[in-house]
């Protein structure tokens, strides 16, 4: 019997991004060609919704059935305040435009030593297996909390749909 906590995955942790997209449930790759814009790796059905409130846009619908996933309307700008909403951190802006051949992915990060700006870091996937090296371009403050951080980084735009996470080359 299929495993319906799967059904938006290609394989357990790896969404299936073209079903994601059909769905209206991930930015096309225009859209994320176009600018920053949220995307929501959250596909497993789960009773949140703290997203939904966080945008002060109302860009974000889950709708009366707390279980359901994260809608993104087309206007959302990438802003990331949406960022520091999710306990899962499942939240990350994809920004197609940043130059004409790089791409950058900002993410939650909660681990110490924090990477520097400009730094070289490896850049993950979601499996925590290395894709290609990554450079930091910026390191911000999210929300009240002392741990959580966001961390943008400049990747080959060929890897936007990939790069989850980042790794120190020093540690
Ligand atoms: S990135 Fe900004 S505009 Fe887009 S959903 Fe999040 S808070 Fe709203
Ligand atoms: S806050 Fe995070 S885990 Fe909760 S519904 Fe939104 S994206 Fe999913």
């Amino acid at each position: 019997m299929p495993d319906d906590r799967l059904k938006y995955m290609a394989e357990p942790g790896v969404p299936d991004l073209q079903k994601l997209q059909a769905e209206g449930l991930y930015p096309t790759d225009d859209r994320i060609a176009a600018g920053p814009v949220a995307v929501f790796e959250c596909m497993q059905e789960i009773p949140c919704n703290p997203c939904e409130e966080a945008c002060p846009r109302g860009c974000i619908r889950i709708g009366e059935d707390i279980t359901g996933i994260p809608r993104l309307d087309p206007s959302c700008t990438g802003c990331g305040l949406c960022l520091p909403s999710c306990p899962g951190l499942c939240i990350f802006i994809l920004d197609g435009s940043y130059s004409g051949t790089e791409a950058t992915v900002t993410m939650p990060y909660e681990l110490l030593p924090l990477p520097e700006e400009g730094e070289t870091v490896d850049a993950l996937d979601r499996q925590g297996r290395e894709v290609c090296e990554g450079r930091v371009v910026r390191v911000r403050a999210i929300g009240t909390s002392e741990l959580c951080r966001s961390l943008t980084v400049a990747i080959p735009k060929a890897f936007v749909h990939d790069v989850r996470h980042v790794r120190r080359q020093s540690d």
